[in-house]
């Protein structure tokens, strides 16, 4: 992101000069409070909105109409948003049936993509007999069918209980270490983001900018140890503080 800002038609400043650069492989956290831009930096991202000025740079050549490159940019939103008169199957193909691909071509695809969280007994179910987790891993599988090198997810285990979002989390840190995708995880959770990241990117309100960058180290493994280690208290300790900061800095909307 070179120097993007963003003012909505009613005037609100939601972004201000923002840059980031974003390196292959990184899984970073947007952190900040409520109203501080972090979805409106990802929906620019994805193209999903554009930016009133500043530009997206893509390291790839190929760009498509949308300023996007081709295939290359899976998007998670916070609700699982699954079509109810599809099977699970029908869903995760959505994407593939976009780029005109036929079901019987994709089929392999999509199973892979159920596998890889765990759906692969529930091809045939439709939304309505799943719990609130297996939607959203449904909406990750339909995120990674197309096999994107750059994966955004905006809050996309916010309304998941504990138990639920702790084993979500896991999942995508294996799901990241398995296929190299960067990722972008908006979260407005301290410990979910020290958890996820090797990069805690901080974020003020009012207007939406970048307050903090901070590399985490993450090279050991993440799981219910690390949970309650001394090196996972001091990274939240850390982020808690830039948050703190943060947020007295620019405040939020709560
Ligand atoms: P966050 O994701 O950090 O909670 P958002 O990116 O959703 O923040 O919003 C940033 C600011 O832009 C907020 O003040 C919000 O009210 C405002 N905003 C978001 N979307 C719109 C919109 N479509 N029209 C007007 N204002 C918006």
């Amino acid at each position: 992101m070179r120097n993007v800002s963003k003012v909505f038609s009613n005037g609100t400043l939601a972004l201000k000069d923002m840059s980031l650069d974003v390196v292959r492989g990184e899984f970073i956290s947007l952190l900040g409070p409520s109203g501080c831009g972090k979805s409106t930096a990802l929906r620019i991202i994805a193209g999903l909105g554009g930016a009133s000025t500043g530009t997206i740079d893509w390291p790839s050549s190929k760009i498509n109409s949308r300023g996007l490159p081709e295939g290359d940019v899976g998007f998670v939103f916070q609700e699982p948003t699954l079509m109810p008169w599809q099977t699970v199957l029908g869903n995760v193909y959505l994407p593939l049936r976009l780029a005109g691909i036929s079901k019987s071509a994709a089929r392999e695809r999509i199973m892979d993509a159920l596998a890889s969280v765990g759906l692969e007994d529930f091809a045939d179910a439709y939304p309505r007999e799943l719990s609130g987790g297996m939607k959203m891993r449904v909406s990750i599988a339909r995120a990674l069918v197309t096999k994107p090198k750059l994966l955004l997810m905006d809050e996309p285990f916010a309304a998941l209980d504990e138990i639920t979002r702790q084993k979500l989390n896991d999942d995508v840190l294996r799901l990241w270490k398995q296929s190299g995708v960067t990722v972008i995880f908006v979260t407005h959770s301290v410990f979910e983001s020290a958890y996820l990241s090797n990069r805690i990117v901080v974020m003020k309100a009012r207007p939406g900018q970048v307050f903090a960058d901070m590399p985490l180290e993450n090279s050991g493994e993440r799981d219910a140890d690390f949970r309650t280690s001394e090196a996972y208290r001091a990274a939240t300790e850390k982020v808690s503080r830039a948050l703190h900061d943060a947020i007295h800095a620019g405040g939020g909307t709560h």
